[in-house]
């Protein structure tokens, strides 16, 4: 049933087994399955529909840390993220892919590392949450796309450098996709235009969410359990501003709600030229692939390959997680195709580097990569209140040399890996090349802007941009002292409070996280179903 905060009346109590705040990918999975297995649920969510100016607006805070830049532009708190129902996944790009297993295992060389689970724990929520992703399965073994989309491998696979395969879901907005599942379903309320701004317990038990309404209105909801899904910074947010058993924040008897804020790094990382013609690299752009069975039977998604330092490299290396993928051009006969500035040069020398040989496929490098957690890397609370009185977000992301020489050396061994099959050569350099992002995904074409040449290049100081994925700010941990939540999301030291979304990763990895918060709250569901019968209000 979906329910209008504003047409309720004022200092309602709203009353289920389980209150969820925040219908985004987390949410409205966690909402739907809890619902289906006989809960009654009640999730709040703070936007409409669709797009409410006045909505958005409180998302807005501060930036106090590191840029977020994207494609060489700057963005702000409110624009990084959605609110409304669907969330963030309103405007997602849909790249699915599990977490690796070495992100689960704990490194010596990183300050902080390992979760209290392991990958294959997940095997059996990835299975399911292909299906709530609209993907075809949890499949993602580049051999066995190739068999089945008959798109080629690309032309590198060792212990150290190989292929990964993305399943692509786009457009896949969880609210519109999910929106008749949610009214129809008679266990579930989802009440729209309800902002949660506190969550008011004793120090050990919530026992209820705050919720007011742009209009004035001021509502609750009691449960026998809570659960936050309002994003990565806003999960911080909410439990920091929630002060009545605690003033430092609700689940914060350690000073960790809001640390390890971490990203994906993500640069244009320069340019190759493989020796393979395009037809047989078309595995970087990809294919679609038409769902066959389930619920979204007749759905298309994406398929597409990139290129990843291997778990077993990662581990052995002492370094961090990255991958590589490739906007792929012709170089038509003579010279490169060029729209004007200095690329000319730039490919000319990469030719002749070329032992004469002449490749056909240009291509553009675009790197994702993983980030060293920081504790001071955080999410706090600002000085501004919104209009209800809230502190909004304060976002001071860092990060550090050592991620930006993890992002140059993982790239350099991509490049020597290629270099050595003999499969092509790229020239690197991190940052230094802008491709417009209209137009750098049209196969055939190689348009080039370039920011800065190999030169200029500063290999301390290149632009890293963001992935838009807020990960650890609520980080998953045996030890209270090390993470806001034990192994089953629980909020340590707060006996019916719950976490979900990308905040409670443990490490962030290099994969897209989406894909990867829908199993965890798949795996939350089950362990709700099990657990809410027991407690008591
Ligand atoms: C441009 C872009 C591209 C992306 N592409 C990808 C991709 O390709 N692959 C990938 O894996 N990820 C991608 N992401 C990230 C992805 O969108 C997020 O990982 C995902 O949406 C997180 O889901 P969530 O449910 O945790 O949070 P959200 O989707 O952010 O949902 C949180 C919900 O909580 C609500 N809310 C917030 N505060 C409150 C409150 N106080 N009270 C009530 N409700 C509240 C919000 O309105 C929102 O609906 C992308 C993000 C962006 C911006």
């Amino acid at each position: 049933m979906l329910i209008r905060a504003d047409s309720l009346d004022d200092n309602h109590v709203i009353e289920s087994d389980v209150c969820i705040v925040g219908g985004g990918a987390a949410g409205i999975t966690l909402a739907l399955e809890l619902a289906a297995g006989g809960m009654n649920v009640t999730l709040l969510e703070s936007g409409f529909l669709d797009f409410d100016a006045a909505t958005q607006d409180l998302y807005r805070g501060d930036n106090v840390g590191e840029p977020l830049t994207v494609l060489g532009g700057e963005v702000d708190l409110d624009e990084i993220r959605l609110r409304w129902l669907g969330g963030t996944t309103n405007h997602w790009a849909g790249y699915c892919r599990p977490l690796q297993p070495v992100d689960f295992q704990r490194r010596d060389h990183l300050e902080v590392s390992g979760w209290p689970i392991d990958h294959d724990d997940l095997l059996p929520f990835w299975a399911r949450a292909a299906e709530w992703c609209r993907i075809t399965d949890s499949e993602f073994s580049p051999a066995v796309w190739q068999e089945r989309s008959g798109m080629k491998l690309p032309p590198i696979s060792n212990r150290v450098v190989a292929p990964v395969a993305f399943q692509i879901a786009f457009p896949m907005p969880f609210g519109e996709v999910y929106r008749d599942d949610l009214a129809r379903s008679t266990r579930l309320r989802v009440i729209l235009g309800a902002n949660v701004t506190n969550l008011a317990d004793d120090g050990r038990h919530v026992t209820s969410a705050e919720i007011r309404t742009l209009g004035g209105l001021r509502l609750r909801a009691r449960s026998e359990a809570f659960v936050v899904a309002s994003g990565g910074i806003e999960n911080a947010r909410l439990l920091l501003a929630s002060t009545d058993g605690n003033p430092s924040g609700l689940g914060n008897n350690h000073d960790l709600v809001g640390r390890y804020f971490t990203e994906h790094l993500q640069s244009y990382a320069g340019f190759g030229l493989f020796e393979a013609p395009l037809e047989d690299l078309v595995g970087f752009h990809g294919e679609d692939v038409e769902i066959t069975r389930g619920r979204h039977a007749g759905s298309v998604h994406g398929v597409k390959y990139a290129l990843a330092l291997t778990s077993e490299h990662v581990a052995s290396a002492n370094t961090t997680g990255l991958e590589v993928q490739f906007a792929l051009g012709h170089l038509p006969d003579g010279v490169p195709y060029q729209p004007g500035g200095d690329t000319m040069a730039e490919i000319g020398a990469l030719l002749s580097a070329v032992a004469g040989e002449r490749p056909s496929t240009a291509a553009y490098v675009q790197v994702l990569a993983e980030q060293r957690l920081n504790p001071d890397s955080r999410v706090t609370l600002s000085s501004e209140s919104d209009p209800f009185g809230m502190p909004r977000a304060r976002l001071d992301w860092r990060h550090t040399p050592q991620d930006r020489a993890a992002i140059l050396s993982g790239l350099r061994t991509v490049a020597e890996q290629v270099g050595a099959a003999g499969a092509g050569r790229f020239q690197i350099i991190p940052g230094g090349v802008h491709a417009d992002a209209a137009d750098h995904m049209i196969p055939g074409e190689f348009l080039s802007l370039y920011r800065s040449s190999p030169e200029e290049f500063d290999p301390l100081g290149f632009p890293v941009g963001v992935g838009f994925h807020h990960m650890c700010t609520t980080r998953m941990a045996t030890d209270p002292t090390e993470g806001v939540v034990d192994a089953d999301c629980r909020v340590h030291g707060i006996d019916n409070l719950w976490m979900a979304g990308s905040s409670v990763f443990a490490t962030g990895g290099v994969a897209t996280p989406t894909f990867n918060i829908v199993a965890l709250a798949l795996r939350l569901a089950d362990h709700l179903t099990s657990v809410v019968p027991n407690l008591s209000r």
